[in-house]
């Protein structure tokens, strides 16, 4: 009944609260480029500290202070010494991001457009679960991969993200829930950018939002999306932990994979394939196949069996995604009797299927979207 939803409009319900940011007088004064606090592991926080003479002790101290309290100087970090105080603030940057808007859906997703030191802006979204608050947050201004459908590349990439940029997506949603006592309980790794083409801030980012000492958010509630970095599954096999691994596949055979993932050429379906088998033999962890529905493209009864085919025999769960509507591209959505015969088809053998609920539609939430408007509007 609740995929029936999906389809129901929300009610507008936008709530814009705007502090504009005079883009240029910050690009120009961007002279702080020391590296930000949020950046550090606790083993990292532990070194440091004992490299300037304090006890390790402290690292978890300054941790609670990140991001159970949730202070915003190192001012505040009362049970420190001034001078060690004075160091870190010499030595680090506390705040990341300035907020440039935020918009509030009619379902509770909240959007953040953030401003980062040089200017540059990002996106970050909460959505609301019956299950908790999860938040996706972006690893890259802009993006390389040239995904045909997606608003996030439209303008290439412009930077990696810090791990400290990462971290700080979390903690100003924190922020934002702590005024009715909400928590982040889920992270998705789904915003803008290729977090496999940012290896090591997501590696450090992973570390830092699970530690008990800080957020304090579980592996398990963990999601990391690709579009199909080959080499970079492998390596996060090798890694271990409980951190979920989505992929997007969008398509069931290679020639139409291509068409809509230019990345299909460098790292072809049957590698990609392959390197999904090795995960799951590796980790014995389920894979999350995102399967985007593009009318006309990729919908098509023969495609679902065809997909079938494909995974059938895998430890594996499929998110059917109807499209985002992007202005710059030219795709349509899927009637939804064919979204649900798709499903069926899925269904009748075996594959564990759901269809995203869509959150913020009203606002824009798709990867991207916001950031692209605003670069639209900031233009010239
Ligand atoms: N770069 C990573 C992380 C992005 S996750 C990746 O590709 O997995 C965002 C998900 O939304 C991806 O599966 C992406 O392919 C999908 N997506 C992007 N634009 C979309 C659109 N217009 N409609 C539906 N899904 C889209």
């Amino acid at each position: 009944m609740s995929e029936w939803g999906l389809f129901l409009i929300p009610k507008y319900n936008v709530v814009t609260t705007s502090k504009k940011v005079n883009l240029t007088m910050n690009i120009t004064s961007f002279t702080d480029n020391k590296p930000l606090i949020y950046s550090l592991r606790l083993e990292e926080m532990k070194q440091w500290l004992e490299e300037n003479g304090e006890k390790a002790f402290r690292a978890a101290q300054i941790f609670d202070w990140l991001y159970v309290k949730r202070v915003t100087a190192f001012e505040e970090m009362s049970n420190l010494s001034k001078a060690l105080r004075d160091k870190l603030n010499e030595e680090f940057r506390i705040n990341a991001l300035t907020e440039i808007t935020h918009q509030e859906s009619a379902d509770g997703t909240i959007k953040f457009l953030f401003q980062l030191i040089d200017g540059h802006a990002i996106e970050t979204v909460i959505m609301r679960h019956n299950y908790g608050n999860s938040v996706c947050v972006t690893t890259q201004v802009g993006c390389r991969i040239g995904c045909t459908f997606c608003a996030s590349t439209l303008g290439g990439l412009k930077r990696n993200l810090d791990a400290g940029e990462i971290v700080a997506q979390v903690l100003q949603a924190q922020r934002a829930l702590d005024a009715d006592e909400g928590r982040v309980s889920h992270v998705v790794v789904m915003g803008i950018g290729e977090p496999f083409e940012n290896f090591e801030p997501l590696l450090s980012f992973l570390n830092i939002i699970n530690d008990n000492r800080g957020l304090n958010i579980g592996q398990r509630h963990i999601t990391v999306s690709t579009s199909g970095i080959v080499p970079k599954i492998y390596e996060f096999a090798e890694r271990g932990g409980q951190v979920n691994l989505a992929i997007s596949l969008h398509a069931p055979n290679t020639e139409l994979r291509t068409k809509l993932m230019p990345i299909n050429r460098g790292f072809p379906l049957e590698k990609l394939m392959e390197a999904c088998h090795h995960y799951i033999a590796k980790t014995g962890r389920r894979i999350s196949f995102e399967y985007g529905l593009f009318g006309g493209q990729n919908d098509q009864p023969h495609h679902a069996e065809e997909l079938a085919e494909l995974i059938g025999d895998m430890l594996c769960h499929v998110n059917l995604i109807p499209v985002n509507y992007v202005p710059e591209r030219d795709y349509v959505r899927t009637a939804k009797n064919d979204i649900f015969t798709f499903k069926r088809i899925l269904d009748d053998r075996g594959i564990n299927v759901t269809i995203r609920r869509e959150h913020g539609s009203d606002i824009a939430a798709a990867c991207g979207q916001l950031r692209a408007q605003h670069a639209k509007e900031t233009a010239g």
